[in-house]
């Protein structure tokens, strides 16, 4: 993709959505972390139910050291894979306490080293904790990366460091969210939303969706008023094509 669109991509997205917010429920650097670890391959919204119970019971390394592996899998039990998680947790609570004095390092290497903690993990820390201008690439930001042509590949670590590169200094901080926000309420895996896309003009994907196979609002949730997609096209914001109103409130990123 050429620079000017890779500028316009993210001057939309921006437009869109000009103060993106990670979704996981935090209110210090080391609750994001344990919520970082224990959100791989889970939702944020499984993860923000497990750890609104289990903060205000231990929500420090010393806290969560004094819990203990057993209950701490108690709290976290609804979320995929949360046997090693509970593992990984309470190991990564013991490390910090004995090279970090119990703080959450803002350190790429210190953070990796970390049990649990890839580098999407301390890319994420580095971007919301610390305000630092790293792209983690999650299966959101794949698919995008892949869909648009802003940065083709298979392994994830590559594209991170080419969108890095790539995406203009003054939209480097928000670029994670942005893309993330996008994959996860519009360029979905199964159906990307084409028809209400805003960055549809610049993207390379082939088999964009169109409006006609936009899925119509339950009745139910409509109050009887049936769908008409091209009353409501009319109704759409500039950079958006043909989505219904009811539809794109259903669907915004919040
Ligand atoms: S046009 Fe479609 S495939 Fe391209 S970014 Fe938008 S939703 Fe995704």
């Amino acid at each position: 993709m050429k620079p000017a669109d890779i500028a316009e991509l993210y001057r939309r997205l921006a437009i869109r959505n000009p103060n993106p917010r990670s979704e996981l429920e935090y209110s210090s650097p080391f609750e994001l972390l344990v919520a970082v670890v224990l959100s791989a391959q889970a939702t944020d919204v499984s993860v923000n139910k497990a750890t609104a119970l289990l903060y205000p019971v231990a929500n420090t390394p010393e806290k969560l050291l004094a819990l203990g592996e057993e209950k701490l899998r108690g709290y976290i039990k609804t979320i995929g894979l949360y046997q090693t998680k509970a593992k990984n947790v309470i190991a990564l609570c013991r490390q910090l306490l004995e090279l970090h004095g119990g703080h959450v390092p803002h350190d790429r290497a210190a953070l990796e080293a970390l049990p649990g903690v890839g580098r999407k993990t301390a890319n994420v820390v580095l971007n919301v904790a610390f305000g630092e201008p790293t792209i983690a690439v999650d299966t959101h930001i794949f698919r995008i990366a892949n869909r648009t042509g802003l940065a083709p590949g298979t392994n994830p670590d590559k594209i991170s460091e080419k969108l890095e590169k790539i995406t203009p200094e003054p939209y480097r901080l928000h670029a994670h969210h942005w893309l993330i926000l996008h994959g996860r309420y519009v360029c979905k895996a199964r159906t990307p939303e084409c028809w209400r896309c805003v960055i549809s003009s610049l993207c390379r994907y082939k088999d964009k969706t169109p409006v006609a196979e936009a899925v119509p609002e339950p009745a139910s949730r409509l109050r009887g008023r049936p769908v008409d997609l091209k009353k409501d096209s009319k109704n759409n914001s500039p950079g958006q094509s043909t989505a219904t109103s009811a539809a794109k409130r259903r669907r915004q990123p919040r």
